[in-house]
């Protein structure tokens, strides 16, 4: 973020106040609503019977940079209850605002004859907004309640220098190219339907995508002595009632009745593997007991907050359990983290920040077993070597965590991986193993997940790599192309000896010019395109042109394939 945060949003919060100056001067008749800064900038909300169109926007941008050069001072002042009342009169929103306020003395913050109820901090003056864009409009229901007016919402940003605003806009639109939501319908790997809002479809290559990733998953958990589990989708009320679930996580669940009981959508899957570590006694040589499973849960998320793969009611969490004994702890932890680096490597992810959050004032757990796995944790990460931020105060109730925040290629940072301890769930469930001093005791229970959602993973994926996916995760890896209607015979042929080799591979039989099909292969960022006619049909070659440095030259087919496995096992 360019200059320090806290004046970036002074900045992007004034810069909102002189929009919302410039739409009260252009349409009267507005009510306001609120206009915070927000991450990349801020917005307002305006309660107009009409919709703001283009035009409207650019309108508003010129009044707000008359305002900006008029350079007038921002005034703080403090008023009364009534004389806030008084003051806002006319607005029925900021009126609703003023009853909620507990203090009795509210501030206002005024500039030009225009005064908005405001907390602060602003700026001195409209003069010093500098660099700002209006960026979009669009329907915000008021307080986010859908039983509440739907106002307009206008989007803007603003920055301290017109050389930061053009790189943000030149870095927005870049984005807008990647948005998953596009290139998802562009190549055809899932849609949405109101038959099932949050819930995603995933299509034929979409759903190659998905697998891949959870193959290579697979392997790597058992590689590292993790055993999959499968826990039912639908369990009792009871079960969450233990569990805790059902007084902090209740309003993100659905339900169903069964033969007249509550039965509860599992919205995580640690409740159920609970059941599965207490069907038989456990030991201490059982531990640590490590229980992997791709939990498809179900939570329930507001329809505003809503957004393509990123925030969805239903998906897949790459969960797993690992049980152990306090002095396990350090070690098992060293094991994650290890497997969480393995994977993200994967997919090209190196540049990754870590937190760990400690002890919070609220918790449950004895403070020497908060000592005990807060050193563990530390010691894990100091023993990899790995640096890390520390929030104190941040952890969950019942326990201390680590977080993995992993940059994408536009520099936009993702929380994917945690680690956390548990102390409750045991405690809950009352989970024992018999200590080889033959007395009964409580495990540790950590859990992690490593992509966190499979669906919001694909997601960041689509946009990491812009839809040009890498040849082992690619849904089509080779399409055959061949140059005119005889040579489809020797095109199958090929593909035919590809697919026995594993390889996924179209065959663009079509009717059409070969420039036309190579244009469209690029468009769906295919890794491989081989072209086929009389030459190379005669001399059993294909002529390969690579996504990444187009044209390649012929080459016999065994050698292509060789060429291909080779890129694979890199
Ligand atoms: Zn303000
Ligand atoms: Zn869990």
């Amino acid at each position: 973020m360019e200059g320090n945060g806290s004046d970036l949003l002074t900045l992007r919060h004034s810069a909102a106040h002189v929009l919302a100056q410039a739409v009260t001067e252009l349409y009267p008749e507005v009510k306001l609503g609120i206009g915070p800064a927000i991450e990349d900038g801020y917005y307002y909300d305006f309660d107009r019977r009409e919709g703001f169109t283009p035009d409207d926007l650019e309108k508003i941008e010129e009044r707000m940079r008359k305002i900006i050069t008029a350079n007038r001072p921002i005034v703080r002042r403090e008023v009364t209850r009534a004389e806030a009342e008084k003051l806002f009169a006319d607005e029925p929103y900021k009126l609703e605002l003023i009853a909620e306020i507990e203090d009795p003395v509210l501030t206002v913050y005024e500039q030009d004859g225009f005064a908005d109820l405001c907390r602060g901090p602003h700026l001195a003056s409209t003069g010093q907004v500098k660099a700002f864009k209006l960026l979009s409009v669009a329907g915000a229901y008021w307080r986010g309640s859908e039983k509440n007016p739907m106002l307009q919402r206008i989007y803007g940003t603003a920055f301290p220098t017109s050389q930061a605003l053009d790189e943000y806009i030149v870095r927005l639109e870049e984005a807008r190219k990647r948005d998953h939501r596009k290139l998802g319908k562009e190549l055809d790997l899932f849609s949405f339907h109101e038959e099932g809002p949050g819930f995603p479809f995933w299509h034929p290559k979409g759903n190659i995508i998905l697998n891949e990733i959870i193959e290579h998953w697979r392997r790597l958990h058992r590689e590292r002595g993790y055993q999959e589990v499968k826990t039912p989708m639908i369990l009792n009320e009871a079960l969450w009632h233990r569990s805790g679930h059902w007084d902090t996580y209740r309003e993100n669940m659905y339900f169903v009745d069964i033969d007249e009981h509550t039965f509860a959508v599992k919205p995580m899957s640690c409740p159920g593997v609970m059941l599965i570590y207490k069907e038989a006694l456990k030991s201490y040589r059982d531990l640590p007991l490590k229980l992997a499973e791709l939990g498809h849960v179900h939570r329930h998320e507001k329809s505003g907050v809503l957004h393509g793969l990123f925030r969805v009611r239903a998906f897949t969490q790459d969960d797993a359990h690992v049980f152990c004994t306090p002095d396990q702890i350090q070690e098992e932890i060293i094991k994650v983290i290890d497997l969480v680096i393995a994977i993200y490597e994967k997919y090209g992810f190196k540049d990754y920040r870590i937190e760990l959050s400690t002890k919070p004032e609220k918790r449950i757990g004895s403070d020497e077993v908060w000592e005990t796995a807060e050193s563990a944790l530390h010691a894990a990460l100091k023993a990899k070597g790995i640096e890390y931020a520390v929030n104190p105060g941040e952890g969950a109730f019942y326990g201390p965590k680590i977080d993995f925040h992993v940059r994408d290629t536009m520099r936009r940072s993702w929380q994917l991986g945690t680690i956390q301890l548990d102390f409750a769930m045991p405690e809950r469930f009352d989970l024992e193993y018999i200590g080889d001093d033959g007395k009964g005791h409580r495990p540790v229970m950590i859990h992690r997940a490593i992509l966190g959602s499979l669906e919001r993973f694909v997601g960041i994926l689509i946009e990491d790599c812009a839809g040009a996916f890498p040849l082992w995760l690619a849904p089509v890896q080779i399409i055959m192309l061949p140059i005119a209607d005889r040579h489809v015979k020797y095109a199958e042929e090929v593909a035919g000896r590809l697919r026995a080799k594993g390889f996924r591979v179209d065959v663009d039989a079509r009717n059409e010019k070969t420039g036309f099909k190579i244009r469209e292969a690029q468009m769906l960022k295919i890794p491989y395109m081989l072209i086929v006619g009389d030459r190379e049909e005669e001399a059993g070659k294909v002529a390969v042109r690579k996504r990444e440095e187009g044209d390649l030259g012929a080459m016999p087919v065994d050698d292509f394939i060789a060429n291909v496995e080779n890129e694979l096992t890199d």
